[in-house]
């Protein structure tokens, strides 16, 4: 791990050789039924479904009525299968996040796509991300057969205890742009800043003319 200000470079927005290293992998997405002259952005949430926190993100996105992109740990869904539902009914979308947050280079090949396939059946989505912001070629080959890999424009940080709650705001500000797929994570790590970030962030992407969609394949 890379700490300080080169870290903070490195983490908040993938730069052009983290993006080489993930060849055909969806940054940032434009969609083709934009509302003319508004700009789209994506909310996604990592790591969930937590019982402490996934239905309270689920409550923030409801009243300021947007759409967002869950990729869940198959161990929590395994838990709690009632919040893979909840968040399907409420309108979101969910994405595979593999079944134990799994380490793509730590993990032999057959064992990760293995994990693909059950959290893409248990689930039933198509999209994927890879935990750790990184996949190994073949892997990539692999999973993207059936998959789309999802990674992100803007990482809000929101995980990180020693930043602030108006650091990761002001970071969401400044990146995000047309197509961002922005990063939060619905974990109990998180949580402690994102119930106080996502509503300002979102209060500011509204005002800023941003549509808040969910990715659908
Ligand atoms: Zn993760």
């Amino acid at each position: 791990m890379i700490g300080g200000r080169l870290g903070k470079w490195i983490s908040e927005r993938p730069r052009w050789f983290h993006r080489a290293a993930i060849p055909g992998a969806v940054w940032r997405l434009k969609p083709t039924d934009a509302t003319p002259g508004r700009k789209v952005a994506w909310l996604t949430f990592d790591d969930g479904p937590i019982p402490d926190v996934t239905p309270a993100v689920l409550d923030i996105l409801d009243a300021h009525g947007v759409k967002a992109t869950f990729f869940m740990v198959g161990d929590n869904v395994e838990r709690h299968p009632e919040l893979l539902s909840m968040v399907k009914q409420r309108g979101h979308a969910v994405g595979n996040h593999t079944l134990h947050h799994t380490r793509g280079y730590r993990c032999r090949h057959r064992r990760y796509v293995d994990e693909a396939t059950r959290g893409r059946q248990m689930m039933a989505t198509n999209l994927f991300r890879p935990p750790h912001g990184f996949i190994l070629p073949w892997q990539l080959f692999a999973i993207s057969r059936h998959d789309m890999i999802v990674m992100h424009d803007v990482v809000s940080m929101d995980y990180d205890a020693t930043q602030s709650c108006e650091e990761i705001i002001e970071r969401v500000k400044r990146l995000t742009r047309n197509g961002s797929i922005i990063v939060f994570h619905d974990s109990l790590k998180a949580w402690p800043r994102l119930k106080s970030v996502l509503p300002e962030i979102i209060s500011w992407l509204k005002q800023q003319d941003y549509e808040l969609r969910a990715i659908k394949r």
